[in-house]
């Protein structure tokens, strides 16, 4: 799955993730895949508070001084496949937060008794996000050529459209994720660039219907360049794409006009006189910007509620408008949300 936050990520029916309601997680454990891996909130969960809960025992780790990582084993945990059907409000589900359904040790059978669920409650609307979308969208395609028949038509087609698919994409070379969502049927498609560890100037919208970008929060962190934000964000205005700021994450960056701070040259405030303790510093040249960074921006170590979620003074909320109706918590910040549109291949 993708970096989505901390909430309340292993039981279910609700979820402080801002743009969902419950979690359903039908299987467990993961493995990395890229550096959004590196501080994965679901390894250093399985490795810490939830390591002596039996189902999640022994799937992660936490090396001495290092971030928590998984081993590599999943388990799919058969006796939650039913939590959605008992669950009698119609909700947003996030599929999985605490794995990526579509690793290579999730057997294909037990992925379609997944959508076989989504189906039968199509009450929900489900909202899966992955690391792997190349499966996803082989996978998806496997199902619909299995269920559908040219004389019934098809059924899933129908059921399927409370499913979202989605990937996850945090540097430039991982947009070809992109490609693969936009390949897949799916009543939205969507990307999280969470977290944003860079500039995405290879990312290709088209067909694209839903944009969340979010910073990294929790330790060892990682800042993330305003400028990058802003691409996005006005990409998304342009191409009609609905664009949800999710949060700074644990860094905020030092934007204030207040003296003894002037520009650089890259246009970014440098404060040389009165540096706070919690600012970063970059110890080989003594210069005080985060070295990842191609600007010379400076930054707080704030924490991911103080750092908040306003960019350029508001808040971005946008959704596809159909969950934008029932959940969005912040409807009156929408603003020309992207409609909804629903991606069917005819058969
Ligand atoms: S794919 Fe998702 S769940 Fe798996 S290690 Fe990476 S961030 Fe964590």
């Amino acid at each position: 799955m993708g970096r989505v936050g901390r909430g309340l990520a292993v039981v279910g029916d609700r979820s402080a993730i801002e743009w969902t309601e419950a979690t359903w997680n039908p299987v467990v454990g993961c493995a990395s895949v890229s550096p959004g891996c590196d501080n994965c909130y679901a390894a250093r969960d399985t490795a810490g508070r939830l390591k002596r809960v039996p189902v999640y025992s022994g799937l992660a780790e936490k090396p001495e001084g290092e971030p928590a990582r998984f081993t590599g084993e999943v388990r799919c945990l058969p006796d939650r496949l039913d939590q959605p059907l008992r669950w009698q409000r119609p909700r947003h589900i996030f599929v999985n937060s605490m794995s990526d359904l579509f690793h290579p040790d999730v057997p294909e059978e037990y992925i379609g008794r997944v959508f076989e669920v989504m189906a039968l409650a199509d009450k929900h609307t489900f909202q899966i996000l992955t690391k792997r979308p190349q499966r996803m969208s082989e996978q998806v395609e496997r199902f619909y050529d299995a269920w559908c028949w040219p004389e019934s038509g098809c059924p899933v087609a129908d059921a399927l459209g409370n499913v979202w698919l989605g990937a996850s994409i945090e540097r430039d070379p991982y947009c070809f994720r992109a490609d693969h969502v936009r390949r897949t049927q799916a009543a939205v498609r969507f990307l999280s660039l969470e977290p944003l560890l860079g500039p995405l100037p290879s990312l290709d919208l088209t067909d694209i219907d839903w944009v969340i970008v979010g910073g990294e929060s929790g330790p060892g962190a990682r800042p993330m360049d305003p400028e990058w934000i802003r691409d996005i964000r006005d990409r998304c205005v342009e191409a009609g794409v609905a664009f949800f700021f999710k949060q700074w994450g644990q860094w905020v960056p030092y934007e204030t006009e207040s003296p003894p701070f002037h520009r650089s040259q890259h246009g970014n405030l440098i404060d040389e006189h009165h540096l706070p303790a919690d600012l970063v510093e970059n110890e080989p040249t003594g210069r005080w910007w985060w070295p990842d960074l191609d600007s010379d921006a400076i930054y707080r170590n704030v924490g991911k509620k103080a750092a908040g979620r306003l960019l350029d003074g508001r808040t971005w909320s946008e959704m596809p408008r159909s969950l934008a109706s029932t959940h969005d918590k912040e409807a009156e910040d929408l603003g020309g949300a992207a409609a909804l549109r629903v991606h069917r291949r005819a058969r």
